[in-house]
């Protein structure tokens, strides 16, 4: 059920109707937009009996909705969700006009990688640095990350060179972490569907980068995003990174018609992984290029200053100088869809 206020309705009548909800023992979400605050209803079972909900002063009217996912439905709120990042330089938007870029290795490995890569990346102009602490690896002989100690590394890079974080948690416990240490908190496409820790991470303080499962459909990729906001956290961005295909040259099928495809259904910022998407170096430009082309309110790349002696994922890193190129390129494609990189 959805209660959708007038557009001139005061702080107060949205609060009644808060209370009154909740009085039920429901949840009320409040999401105001630029016409209207509609308030969102979850914590039912089934049909919602409101009653007299839709006489109380400032109400147009209640819609029930059918569709698996409410909260992130453009039924709403009409419009594109922005996205405030804070960061040491100042605040960093995506969605709407704005387009974030994030960039930096696939995992932290040790202090010089990481302070090497993000003294490159510093005159790139982009602002938020990305690296594993936490790695989920196919492989359980595979390097897992350096945990607590890559967290700290990610501080200092964040206190040294004053760029956002974005790094990722795999369970509760590391995700109590990367809230202490981190700008924003990933949820890797292997967990797209670990219900208890999507639970948590709508229980956090930070934005959420939600990947998208590599065999999820997009309403099961939209309903991910759902329990996040449900219990509270609305600063969601999503991520493509690539499904399963049959397709044999990539080591993902980078499915940017899911672009518009989330625009239409849903309010929430959608960023583009070409790196994990593709597999390939050489492919992430040109993929890089048609992501921002398509709609994708920012790219997630990984770059590496030795891409051959990478703990993981050295094949898809590309150079400092390639991101360069990829920055350039992409504002250009941005400028003429009239939006704004940072
Ligand atoms: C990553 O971005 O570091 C990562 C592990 O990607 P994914 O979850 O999309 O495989
Ligand atoms: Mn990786």
């Amino acid at each position: 059920m959805l209660v959708v206020m007038q557009s001139n309705a005061t702080e107060e009548q949205v609060r009644a109707v808060c209370e009154r909800i909740e009085s039920l023992g429901l949840k009320a979400h409040a999401i105001p937009g630029t016409g209207r605050t509609a308030i969102g209803i979850t914590g039912n079972s089934g049909a919602v009996d409101l009653g007299t909900l839709e006489s109380f002063p400032g109400v147009i009217e209640c819609i029930p909705v059918t569709k698996p996912y409410k909260l992130v439905s453009r039924d709403v709120k009409k419009e594109d969700s922005v996205i405030k990042i804070s960061t040491p330089s100042g605040d960093v938007f995506v969605g709407g006009q704005h387009i974030a870029m994030v960039a930096g290795p696939c995992a932290v490995e040790t202090e010089e990688q990481c302070f090497t890569i993000a003294e490159q990346l510093q005159s790139t102009g982009v602002k938020l640095f990305r690296g594993g602490a936490y790695k989920p690896r196919t492989s359980p002989y595979s390097f897992q990350g350096l945990g607590l100690s890559g967290l700290k590394i990610l501080s200092m890079v964040r206190k040294k060179y004053g760029f956002g974080i974005v790094t990722e948690a795999i369970d509760n416990e590391s995700l109590d972490l990367v809230e202490e240490y981190a700008d924003v908190i990933q949820i890797g496409a292997r967990n797209m569907q670990n219900f208890s820790l999507l639970k948590r991470a709508g229980r956090a303080k930070l934005p959420v980068l939600l990947k998208r499962g590599m065999s999820a459909t997009l309403d099961e990729f939209l309903m991910a995003a759902e329990y996040i906001l449900s219990e509270g956290n609305y600063n969601v961005m999503l991520c493509e990174r690539g499904v399963r295909t049959f397709s044999d040259f990539s080591r993902n099928t980078l499915d940017l018609a899911v672009v518009p495809a989330v625009k239409k259904r849903s309010h929430l910022p959608i960023l583009v992984d070409p790196s994990h998407g593709t597999g390939k170096r050489h492919k992430v430009l040109p993929l890089s290029r048609a992501a921002i082309a398509v709609g994708a309110d920012g790219l997630l790349v990984e770059v590496h200053h030795q891409p051959e002696k990478a703990l993981s994922d050295g094949i898809q890193s590309i150079l400092p100088s390639e991101y360069a190129e990829l920055m350039r390129e992409v504002q250009q494609i941005a400028q003429v869809l009239r939006r704004h990189l940072n």
